[in-house]
């Protein structure tokens, strides 16, 4: 049977022989698309043209012009040609895609790897800085409970040799009391002087003692603390200084009011009482002036929850680089002559208790132009969230 296709071929063939016009060709090359969309090979194409161009030529042996039928099917396989140029371009367009996405995924393999080589040696380093910081504060801890220890052994040895080191003391000045008493007439002026001189030096000694016990006590002994209001306290000391005051032609101007403070009433009255005998002591002025009241937050720079108070005379001031210095038990800048006795405890107490109760002290000082020693102190006034075991 004949199918539809060999006859149209057949038909179209013949027209393109016969009058080789262009329209031919276009046949031709629609019949080439058909025949390749329907899925004929190039081969079942050539045994279809084959058999139409032996059927025209059994009809006419002598008027088929062999070079029209060989366009006509030329024509025919330019379909498949570019079918198959373009397939090929695909493949190859296929190809290098593949490559290229190959050499990706070879790449980001490798970052993956060397991501992941990074990461373990991160870990690596994390956990080696790890047990490093660990041990670290291991030790820290260790030298803490040391320190701890030994602060506490020297608070005891303070506060033994202190009560061992009086008792001698006391045996001394009275020895050299009573041998001045009774026997003071048969010696000559300058024994007896040295012996007022024994019993003074033994006095100045259970002085020095004293300080020391009550500096080292505030190691031992950690009282409780509460709101305070510093006006009181400021307005006990005036009252119970007057005579001192009065000697040394001293006055204190109190910026009033004064705020309230977390601390304890008795280490903050020796606080207070301290800088204001100290300003009146180391002072030349005639008119000797101190001045208490509380600096302006800016200008102190303390921390949120802290009062910074000020403590100002008109004395001889301090050269700045003892403005540390002055804070070291025992340390005196003055002559015992020039300015009275003195122990040099004074200030290293003070600083003790402003650390104490969490606070920090320091000095704005010249030489000849007064000194004013800042306090800061945390504020009972917003101090809400603070509580007694916080400062
Ligand atoms: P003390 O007054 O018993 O000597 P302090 O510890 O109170 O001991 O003071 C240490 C030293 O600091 C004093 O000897 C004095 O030289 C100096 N100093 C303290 N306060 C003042 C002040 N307001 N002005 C000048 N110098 C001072």
């Amino acid at each position: 049977m004949t199918r539809p296709i060999e006859i149209h071929y057949k038909q179209a063939l013949r027209g393109f022989v016969a009058t080789g016009e262009e329209a031919g060709l276009e046949m031709a090359y629609e019949i080439g698309r058909i025949a390749l969309a329907s899925g004929m090979s190039l081969s079942e194409v050539g045994e279809l043209h084959y058999t139409a161009h032996n059927s025209i030529l059994a009809d006419a042996p002598d008027s088929v012009p062999r070079q029209r039928t060989e366009q006509f099917f030329l024509e025919i396989s330019t379909v498949y040609d570019m079918a198959l140029r373009g397939h090929r371009e695909t493949i190859e367009l296929l190809r290098v895609e593949i490559e290229e996405r190959r050499k990706v995924e070879a790449e980001l393999r490798e970052t993956a790897a060397e991501l992941e080589r990074e990461r373990d040696r991160l870990e690596l380093r994390v956990r080696e800085r790890t047990h490093a910081l660990m041990m670290q504060a291991e030790k820290l801890q260790q030298s803490n409970q040391e320190l701890k220890r030994r602060n506490q052994e020297l608070d005891e040895f303070a506060y033994i040799a202190s009560h061992d080191l009086k008792e001698p003391l006391r045996a001394i000045s009275n020895h050299a009391s009573f041998l001045l008493e009774d026997s003071g007439d048969r010696l000559d002026p300058d024994s007896r002087h040295r012996l007022a001189r024994l019993m003074k030096l033994s006095e100045r000694i259970t002085a020095l003692i004293g300080a020391l016990f009550r500096y080292s006590s505030l190691g031992r002994i950690q009282p409780p603390v509460g709101p305070v209001d510093l006006s009181e306290v400021l307005a006990d000391i005036e009252a119970d200084e007057a005579d001192m005051l009065q000697l040394r032609n001293a006055s204190i101007t109190i910026q009033m009011p004064l705020p309230s403070v977390i601390g304890d009433r008795a280490l903050l009255r020796v606080l207070f009482q301290n800088l204001i005998s100290n300003g009146t002591k180391y002072n030349e002025a005639a008119d000797k002036r101190i001045e208490i009241g509380r600096a302006p937050a800016e200008e102190a720079g303390q921390p949120d929850g802290f009062v910074t108070l000020y403590v100002r005379d008109n004395g001889i001031g301090i050269a700045p680089e003892f403005h540390e210095e002055v804070f070291r038990i025992f340390k005196r800048l003055n002559s015992e002559k020039t300015y009275g006795e003195g122990t040099g405890a004074g200030l290293s107490f003070v600083k003790k208790i402003v650390e104490y109760l969490g606070g920090r002290i320091w000095i704005d000082s010249r030489p000849r132009h007064g000194a004013t020693f800042y306090v800061t102190l945390p504020n009972a006034d917003v101090a809400t969230g603070l509580t007694s075991d916080k400062v």
